[in-house]
């Protein structure tokens, strides 16, 4: 096959990994700066330019999208459908799991656990929303947040109050979530390809500090997950209409609950840690799946 690999940096530990594991399997492996190619939408034939030449003959394409370049690399993506090309995640999928609230408002739709969350716009309804969600101790999310930045634990509802405040003032959307305290400052990565959990891991936030995002000087370590750990993470995704997801679970005492479902999920931690080839399964799963004009919108 030839599989395009849609990245900003060829670099990049995940990049690197894909573009191997499928030259290992034989196929042709290009990858493209998303924010070099360029394309013409009106013509009857969708093209895609990339440094002066038309990109032609690719079975399949795996966005490696971050999170700052969402609106451009989708529209990227989204010509590659429009040519045929099958997307190993689809553009509408990507674009949906990076809005957070619409996320959550889908999965809960679908019954899926997630922490009571509660949204607002105006500063006169905190008290209020606060109330909704049950009151300290709760989670502040900045709602563009990535890496744990932007995500504050408030003890008190005083504490709350003024926290919504300073961001509704620095008009930054915010959540307002319960604070799982029994997750002991630790969540699950559940890497989904498909309809399976290929790979897990859990990470724990260190001491004194409650998100264990690696980022934040977290430790991942291996976990066995519960059947219903491992049911969730293959609903969740499938609700998102996404092949390959990171879905990120807390352990709480009423089962677990999803917090937040990744589309373009890193590789190095969970291979490091797994010392699985979420590459490779990768790879194997487009060639089972990649097909010729096989994208519709998946997802409810
Ligand atoms: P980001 O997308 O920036 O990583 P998350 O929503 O994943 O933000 O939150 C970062 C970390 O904070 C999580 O990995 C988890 O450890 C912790 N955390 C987030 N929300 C909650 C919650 N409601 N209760 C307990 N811990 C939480
Ligand atoms: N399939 C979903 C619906 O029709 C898509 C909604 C969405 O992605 O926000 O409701």
């Amino acid at each position: 096959m030839k599989i395009a690999v849609l990245s900003r940096n060829p670099r990049l530990y995940s990049t690197r990994r894909l573009v191997e594991a499928g030259r290992q399997r034989g196929h042709d492996m290009v990858v493209i700066d998303t924010l070099r190619a360029y394309m013409n939408i009106a013509s009857h034939k969708p093209q895609i330019h990339y440094r002066g030449m038309p990109m032609e003959g690719f079975d399949a394409v795996i966005p490696r999208i971050g999170a700052s370049v969402t609106f451009y690399g989708c529209a990227v993506l989204r010509q590659f459908e429009m040519m045929g090309v099958f997307p190993l995640n689809e553009s509408v999928a990507i674009s949906r799991s990076r809005d957070k609230l619409r996320s959550l408002q889908l999965l809960s739709r679908k019954g899926i656990g997630l922490p009571v969350t509660g949204f607002a716009h105006s500063p006169d309804d905190v008290p209020d929303l606060i109330r909704m969600v049950g009151g300290a101790p709760l989670v502040i999310k900045v709602l563009e947040g990535t890496q744990g930045i932007g995500v504050v634990l408030c003890e008190t509802e005083k504490a709350a109050e003024s926290v919504i405040e300073a961001f509704m003032g620095l008009k930054q959307d915010i959540m307002v979530q319960e604070y799982i305290e029994e997750a002991g400052g630790a969540d699950i990565r559940c890497f989904v390809v498909g309809d399976k959990v290929i790979a897990s891991m859990k990470r724990q936030a260190k001491p004194g500090e409650f998100r264990s995002n690696l980022h934040r000087g977290g430790s991942a370590s291996l976990i066995k997950i519960t059947p219903e750990e491992r049911m969730t993470a293959i609903r969740a995704a499938k609700v998102m209409g996404l092949n390959v997801a990171g879905v990120d679970i807390l352990r709480s005492n009423h089962g677990p609950l999803v917090m937040e479902v990744n589309s373009s999920p890193g590789l190095e931690g969970i291979e490091v840690t797994t010392s699985r080839d979420v590459a490779g399964i990768i790879i194997d799963h487009l060639e089972k799946n990649a097909e010729y004009g096989m994208t519709r919108t998946k997802g409810k």
